[in-house]
């Protein structure tokens, strides 16, 4: 009998990701659907602190394995020890975040713990007792439902922004264990990390997105999307070809060979909607795009389309933008 859910953390720079909080509101439900409580995993230096954090989410009680090594992700280190907090239970599932450390993490624990790993899930559901979970395939053309044998722990990484978050309950108290932690030698350390200071929103969290494409024409026509994505507090993206051209780094870039990201409003200028772009951005929210083509099959999956020259449109917009800011 299972006794308990499992939802692991990310813990960056001092917080926690917001993924950790999406993740621990989608194992909560789950928990509920078989009656078993929910445990949190925090791994990192300083965690400790923070761990209640946790429990506004709705986890019962948080596993800390806090310790200086374990200030970045090392897989040597955190595998290890994530599998032997999880191997004191026998949970009805597990779930981490589908970033990019996450999907790593949820591989090898998977591989550790002999178990099978459906990664980028965009939601779970118990039925019958049987943990099931969601994930797009085929570069999101088609959507799969993944269960396990009976007896094998269902691992699950949840893609970033996709499930509901609670609302932070600052009232609900989680118990927290700080667990010994025994580290083996590892053979890589990370020696440090250069955060990006410039102050751009990282796509994978970006409420609002702008991206742009081949349309753009040249990397200094960017300039225009940086300035509306300023007004709107948006992050800056590009499609494989605008980074295959060097105009951005492929850091910007978004697709299937990029990054996947779930804002809220995704606005695709001079972008054709090649599947492979689709795939990164899809289940955004709200999709507004401009192009000067109207038989771009972007306009398929577009919530709003502007068929116009995105260098007549953007500038207006951007004023646009200013202006409504101006008199609110
Ligand atoms: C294995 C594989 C993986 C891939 N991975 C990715 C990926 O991760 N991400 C990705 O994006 N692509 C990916 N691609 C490439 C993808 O197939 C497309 O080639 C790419 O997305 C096209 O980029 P685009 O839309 O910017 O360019 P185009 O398809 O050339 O489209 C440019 C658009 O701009 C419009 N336009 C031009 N001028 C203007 C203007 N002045 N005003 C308004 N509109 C204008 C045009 O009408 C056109 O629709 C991948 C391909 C393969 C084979």
């Amino acid at each position: 009998m299972a006794d308990c859910v499992v939802s692991v953390a990310e813990f960056r720079a001092g917080n926690f990701r917001r993924v950790s909080f999406e993740v621990a509101s989608e194992a909560r439900k789950v928990a509920d659907a078989l009656n078993v409580p929910l445990y949190g995993i925090a791994v990192g230096a300083g965690v400790g602190d923070k761990a209640k954090e946790l429990g506004w989410y709705g986890v019962d009680k948080v596993f800390v394995a806090d310790d200086p090594a374990l200030e970045h992700y090392v897989p040597e280190l955190y595998v290890p020890v994530i599998a032997s907090i999880i191997e004191r239970w026998n949970p009805a599932a597990v779930l981490l975040p589908a970033s990019v450390d996450g999907k790593d993490l949820s591989a090898r624990l998977a591989a550790r713990l002999q178990t099978g790993l459906a990664q980028d899930c965009i939601q779970v559901v118990c039925d019958g007792g049987a943990v099931k979970a969601k994930r797009p395939i085929f570069a999101g053309k088609c959507l799969a439902w993944c269960e396990w044998a009976q007896g094998a722990l269902p691992m699950i990484s949840c893609r970033p922004n996709v499930m509901d978050c609670k609302d932070a309950d600052a009232t609900r108290q989680a118990d927290v264990e700080k667990v010994a932690v025994d580290l083996p030698e590892a053979r890589s350390k990370v020696l440090g990390v250069e955060l990006d200071t410039t102050g751009k929103v990282e796509l994978t969290e970006a409420e609002i997105i702008v991206s742009g494409g081949r349309g753009m024409k040249a990397a200094e026509n960017f300039v225009i999307l940086e300035q509306l994505a300023k007004e709107l507090g948006a992050a800056v993206g590009a499609s494989r070809a605008a980074v295959d051209a060097g105009w951005r780094p492929h850091s910007d870039q978004v697709g299937q060979t990029g990054k996947v990201v779930n804002p809220n409003l995704y606005i695709a200028v001079g972008i054709s909607g090649a599947i492979q772009h689709l795939a990164g951005m899809g289940s955004s929210k709200y999709i507004v795009a401009v192009n000067k083509d109207p038989e771009a099959p972007i306009f398929t999956k577009a919530d709003y389309g502007i068929v116009e020259d995105l260098f007549k449109f953007i500038p207006a917009f951007t004023e646009e933008v200013r202006k409504l800011k101006s008199t609110c």
